[in-house]
Formats: structure tokens, sequence, C-alpha cells
């Protein structure tokens, strides 16, 4: 029935394990609930399966392989001892529906890491219900709205969201209900306060803002942005994503900030993506506290932690308490650092970012010529011969993972570039020399870069279609 045609690697017959004898009386399963076709499968030794899957790990690209500096993804080195930490059985074999007397532990580590993100960003409480960014930014947003509901205030239909905020901003703010108001960026690529002014009406729930913001500068008239929302009676939301540049000196509660989402998959190391599911929680200031989802971990005048479902609360968000792992993950960074080192996060991500900015700006266009943060945005080659894409695809044949190209979209060429704290100056160095030798050679042979990538696997995708018509599985047919 399947065949080489459809697995070039199966050969019929061949076998990779053999199952243990059963322990238990074997059962007869009901006619009804057994398959009316053999399963396709591969028949493939063990070494077929390692060669076949190492080979195509191979053909990816990770941190763990070399510089990865993509703008707005803070994509940190994730310390190989969480890992083997977190696999331990005490922790892996834990059920979301056990007593909170069993799981003592794993309450109090969500407890104490609220604890230390509210220390870290001026907030009173942290919940761990959210799986993402986003699904942080729309935690936060109920919030907001049921803050504005409950005291009987139903005329805030509208969120503000700069022009260069993420784009998870504006679809959040839109999934919870809220019309979307977006503000200009004035020429020092900051919330342009005047425009703020004009749309500060008494429809404004709150504004959505990200500080450094997404051109990677800081927004240094915040405290009076916070004054006038707050006048206002609006919140201020902080998409806190991206926290490495302020980490350890600088809060977003001092400047004013009400809700804030963190992702523990940028700052706080743990993985993205493959490595594991991610993790957006949720603070929030002290009169708010009450709104968080459900279940809420708290602490009881005995000492012991439960899990309470609180009236008060905007309600559940997700199944269980969120990722549990990533939250133990996230929880032992926070205690490697410790307090006398994590203030060196945020100086050595905006020290390398600038290094870079400073190495960099005669052959890049810096469209905003200041002191960046953790990150630095280019307006591609000041040369102009080829574009960003493809400087971007040039990259890829040197062997490096692309910074961020057309984001953020006030410019028509941005390139942003985030290196991260962990990142070494020979890491660096190279990567500048590779980049100013890229924009030699858009001179020289700007078809070299315009046919770029010549050394990878698959050359240049249609990125449409990649991403509207994925082709996920090996064969179209195989549908079983
Ligand atoms: C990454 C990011 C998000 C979204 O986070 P996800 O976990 O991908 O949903 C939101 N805002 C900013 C500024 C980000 O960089």
């Amino acid at each position: 029935m399947y065949d080489k045609l459809i697995f070039e690697l199966s050969v019929p017959g061949r076998i990779g394990y053999t199952l243990p004898k059963a322990k238990v009386p074997s059962y007869e399963l009901p006619e009804e609930l057994k398959r009316n076709n053999e399963p396709i499968l591969p028949e493939v030794s063990e070494i077929d399966v390692v060669r076949h899957y190492t080979n195509l790990s191979l053909k990816n690209y990770g941190v763990d392989q070399g510089f990865y500096p993509l703008g707005s993804c803070t994509m940190k080195y994730n310390p190989k001892i969480h890992e083997q930490l977190v696999n331990n059985d005490s922790f892996t074999q834990l059920h979301p529906l056990q007593p909170a007397s069993t799981v003592q532990g794993a309450l109090k580590v969500y407890d104490e890491l609220s604890y230390w993100l509210s220390e870290l960003t001026g907030m009173a409480k942290f919940s761990f219900n959210g799986f993402a960014g986003a699904h942080g930014e729309l935690i936060g947003l109920m919030i907001m709205k049921e803050y504005h509901l409950r005291r009987g205030d139903t005329k805030r239909t509208k969120v503000i969201v700069p022009s260069s905020a993420h784009g998870t901003n504006p679809a959040s703010s839109s999934v919870v209900g809220f019309e979307v108001v977006e503000i200009p960026t004035n020429s020092e690529g900051c919330v342009d306060i005047d425009a703020l002014k004009q749309v500060l009406t008494d429809e404004i729930a709150g504004i959505m803002l990200t500080n450094p913001n997404t051109l990677g500068l800081y927004e240094k008239d915040i405290l009076l942005i916070s004054k006038l929302l707050h006048d206002n009676g609006s919140l201020l939301y902080y998409d806190g994503a991206n926290l490495n540049a302020l980490l350890g000196v600088v809060r977003p509660g001092d400047m004013g900030f009400d809700i804030v989402h963190l992702n523990l998959h940028k700052t706080f190391s743990t993985p993205h993506g493959g490595g594991g599911p991610g993790s957006g929680p949720v603070g929030v200031r002290e009169d708010l506290v009450d709104l968080l989802p459900n279940p809420q971990v708290i602490k009881a005048s005995d000492g012991t932690y439960q899990l309470f479902d609180n009236p008060k609360s905007i309600g559940r968000v997700s199944g269980f308490y969120g990722n549990f792992l990533v939250v133990l993950k996230a929880y032992m960074y926070v205690l490697t650092l410790g307090q006398e080192n994590v203030g060196n996060i945020a100086k050595l991500s905006v020290l390398n970012a600038n290094y870079i900015k400073e190495a960099l700006r005669e052959h890049y266009y810096l469209p905003i010529d200041s002191i960046c943060m953790h990150e630095v945005v280019f307006d591609g080659l000041i040369s102009k011969a080829v574009t960003t894409l493809d400087v971007a695809k040039r990259l890829l044949d040197y062997g490096y993972h692309p910074p961020t190209i057309y984001f953020p979209l006030l410019f028509h060429q941005s390139l942003m570039i985030e290196p991260t704290e962990g990142e070494s100056k020979e890491t660096l160095d190279a990567f500048i020399e590779t980049m100013k030798k890229i924009a030699e050679e858009a001179l020289e042979n700007p078809e070299l870069l315009k046919t770029a990538p010549h050394n990878t696997v698959v050359r240049r995708l249609d990125e449409v279609q990649a991403a509207r018509k994925p082709l996920i599985k090996y064969r179209d047919t195989l549908n079983d």
C-alpha cells in the first residue's frame, strides 16, 4: 500500500525498535473503533531516523549555532543548565489537576517569580496564564476594559497605538473590541506629544507603548505622556516583550505604566518556538490585582500556597495556569543573575547595540542619529546600491541569521539589529566586518547580492506563498 514512492528511506519490513512485552492483559478493541486502513508510516531503522532528523536540524539555524541579531525578538542564549534542571520528573510529571497541597513547590515558583518580576517592573503582582506576548496583550487589554466598565465608564472604546508599534498591539486591541487610534512618531523617533494631546478624549481607554520603542529609542517624555493619560482618566499599557534595555535599571511602573506584559521567551532567556512554548506574564498595579485572570496563586496566612478563583477576576484565559516549565526556567534565570548582575543585562545590551551602530554608520543609513537602546535601526545602505532584502539574503551566505527587515514600518528599508547582551566583542566584530564587506560587494557586484543566497539549501522563496500556503506535510497526499 505504501512504498518507496512515498517515503524514500522506507524499506518494507525494516524496523527501528522493539516494544517490551505488555505487562497487562491484552484487550480486543471493538470493530467500530478500529481504523479501516493501515497507517502510512515509514519503515526505517533507528540510525536512518537519527540521521534524517539530525540532517534536517542542520538545515535550521538557531542561536546555539551562531549570531542571531533579530531585532525586536531578543534572541539571547538559553542556558543549558535550565533544560537539565527542568528535565526532572518532579517537575515534568506534575499534573495541573493535582491538589494544591501536593504542588506547593511549583506554586511557590509562581509566587516568587511574580515577586521578582514585580520588583523589576514596579508592578504589584504578575499572572502567568498567558502563553505568548500577544496573549499577554490580550489579557492586559481585557483588564483595561474591565477597569473602565466596572467604574461605569462605558464611553472608553478606543486605544492609542503609536505608528511605530509592534503589529500585535493594534491586533490585540481590535480583538478586545477597542478601536485603534494611531498617532504619528516625531522626527526624533518618539511619540508626537501634540498629536497625542489632540486625540485625548473621554473615549480613550488607554495607550499601548513600548519603551524603548520599536526604533530602539527611549521615550524621553514618558513622564509627561503618563501624566497626560492619567489626567484624562486613561490607563497606560506597557509592551515589555523586550525589557532588555531597562532590566535592573529602570522600571515601567516608575514611568507611570499600570499594566505590563513581559515575554519570558525573549527577555528572560527561555527558548522561542521549537525549544518550548512561550510565556507572556501580565503584571498590574495594586488596585488591578483582583482583575488578573483565574486561577490566581495566593499565599495563605498559614504560609501555604493556593490556587484561587477570584470572583472579581476577568475570568479564565487558558486551560490551566500557563506553561510551568517555561516559568521555571525564567525563575532560574532570575535567581542565577541575582540582584547584583541583573542590571548588567541592560548595560551590555545597550553597549553592544551602540557598538554596532557606530561601526556601521559609514555604510548603512541612520535615519535617527542618537544613542540607541538595545537595538539599532538602519534605513538600508547609504549607497542604495541594493535593497535591505538583498543585504539580508547575502548575510545567509555568510552563515548569519539576518536582522529583522522592513520593520518598523516607518522607513522603507528598515534593518533592525538587536545583538543582545551575551555576545562577545569578537562576535560583534566578525558580524560588523561581514556587514561592511556586503556594503562593498553591493557597489562592486550588485548582481551577486540580488541573486543571493547562493550557499543555502533553498534560494529565494516566495515569502507570501510560504506564509499563505505553507507546505508543512511531507507530501500533500499524506492525509492520513
Ligand atoms: C515579540 C513581540 C510581541 C509579541 O510576542 P509573541 O510572544 O510573539 O506573541 C509583542 N510586542 C513586541 C514589542 C515584541 O517584540
